[in-house]
């Protein structure tokens, strides 16, 4: 039987590669609601999605931050059936922490964290009534370790992370599969909302170290961070199909490979202290070693096979 996805934040980026994927699947297995806040900005999914638009896609609104859009967007799907939910919007923000105020940062905790939460205190109660059902979670690398300047994003992601390492123990009692995909760099609106912010932070709060290590390390790398190590939406929108559609769904799953040996430091030292050092000589006292880390991961992405395993005990390239 076909399944329904409820996806959050279609209008650009990851959601509408994912919305698009599933809705042009082969062989139909997909009925998709791609949704987000502002239907006027719906002209990119349309263009992609296709002929599956009003087939096995319908568009819906749906703001994350506000319950009662969530209600009306959960009530007005045939018996609020929703198999799958993919959890995708979200937003960025980069800074020196004393630039940025505390309304800003509540934003981004109530659309990154609480985002979620409101989605599932609405949908997992029919999914525990089912005992049938997938959360899947655009989360991020840095819902597994902090980065400069990202102080309150990190914080947002690891927020969802433990949020939903708390529920899944739950979910397992109900039979349901929570899965956190865990995307490093991708291409898409949100790496140029989040520079084009980033240029605009008033820094005069902050000393002038602080505004150097800002303006000429972090924002002067920021490009070749993306354009090194950057995927596409589109392959993120592919390992999140096979996530969904595989027997035995991994709670984690990180999407980029040439990330990878930046979490495993994480998981290589409980005292913490190894990532952080490495961060922190890879971004001041080893500029070249950097830029030739940067070059050398440039050589094994070209050299990079596509193909990927998933499950829970072999989830490597
Ligand atoms: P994007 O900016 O293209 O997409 C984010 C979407 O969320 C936008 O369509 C935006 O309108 C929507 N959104 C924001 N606030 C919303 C709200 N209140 N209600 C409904 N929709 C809202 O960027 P993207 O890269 O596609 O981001 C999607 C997800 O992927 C985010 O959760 C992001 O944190 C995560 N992610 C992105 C990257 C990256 O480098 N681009 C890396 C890791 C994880």
């Amino acid at each position: 039987a076909q399944k329904t996805v409820l996806i959050t934040g279609c209008s650009s980026g990851i959601g509408l590669a994912i919305a698009s994927k599933l809705a042009n699947d082969d062989k139909k297995r997909f009925m998709v609601y791609a949704t987000m806040r502002n239907l006027d900005k719906r002209r990119d999914l349309v263009d992609t999605a296709g002929s599956s638009l009003g087939k096995t896609l319908e568009i819906k609104q749906l703001d994350v931050c506000c319950e009662k859009s969530i209600r009306d967007c959960i009530s007005s799907i045939p018996n609020r059936k929703v198999d799958i939910l993919v959890s995708n919007a979200g937003m960025g923000m980069i800074g020196p922490i004393e630039c940025q105020s505390l309304e800003e940062m509540k934003n981004v905790m109530d659309t990154n964290f609480f985002g979620l939460v409101r989605l599932l205190k609405e949908i997992l109660p029919d999914m525990k009534k089912r005992k049938k059902g997938h959360i899947v979670v655009i989360s991020s690398v840095m819902g597994i370790q902090g980065i400069l300047f990202n102080d309150i994003y990190a914080a947002s992601k690891f927020a969802v992370e433990g949020f939903c390492e708390s529920l899944a123990i739950q979910a397992i009692k109900f039979k349901l599969n929570i899965t956190l995909i865990e995307p490093g760099p991708v291409i898409t609106e949100f790496e140029k909302k989040v520079y084009e912010e980033g240029l605009k932070v008033d820094l005069s709060a902050a000393d002038q170290e602080t505004r150097d290590m800002f303006t000429n390390i972090y924002l002067r790398n920021y490009k070749d961070i993306f354009v090194s190590l950057g995927q596409s939406a589109d392959d993120v929108a592919e390992h999140t199909k096979k996530i969904i559609t595989s027997d035995n769904p991994p709670f984690r799953h990180q999407t980029n490979t040439l990330y990878t040996p930046m979490t495993t430091l994480k998981y290589a030292d409980p005292n913490g202290d190894l990532p952080i050092d490495t961060f922190y000589k890879m971004v001041f006292h080893h500029d070249k070693v950097f830029h030739a880390s940067l070059n050398f991961i440039k050589l094994l992405r070209w050299r990079s096979k596509k193909s990927f395993n998933l499950g829970k005990t072999n989830n490597k390239e």
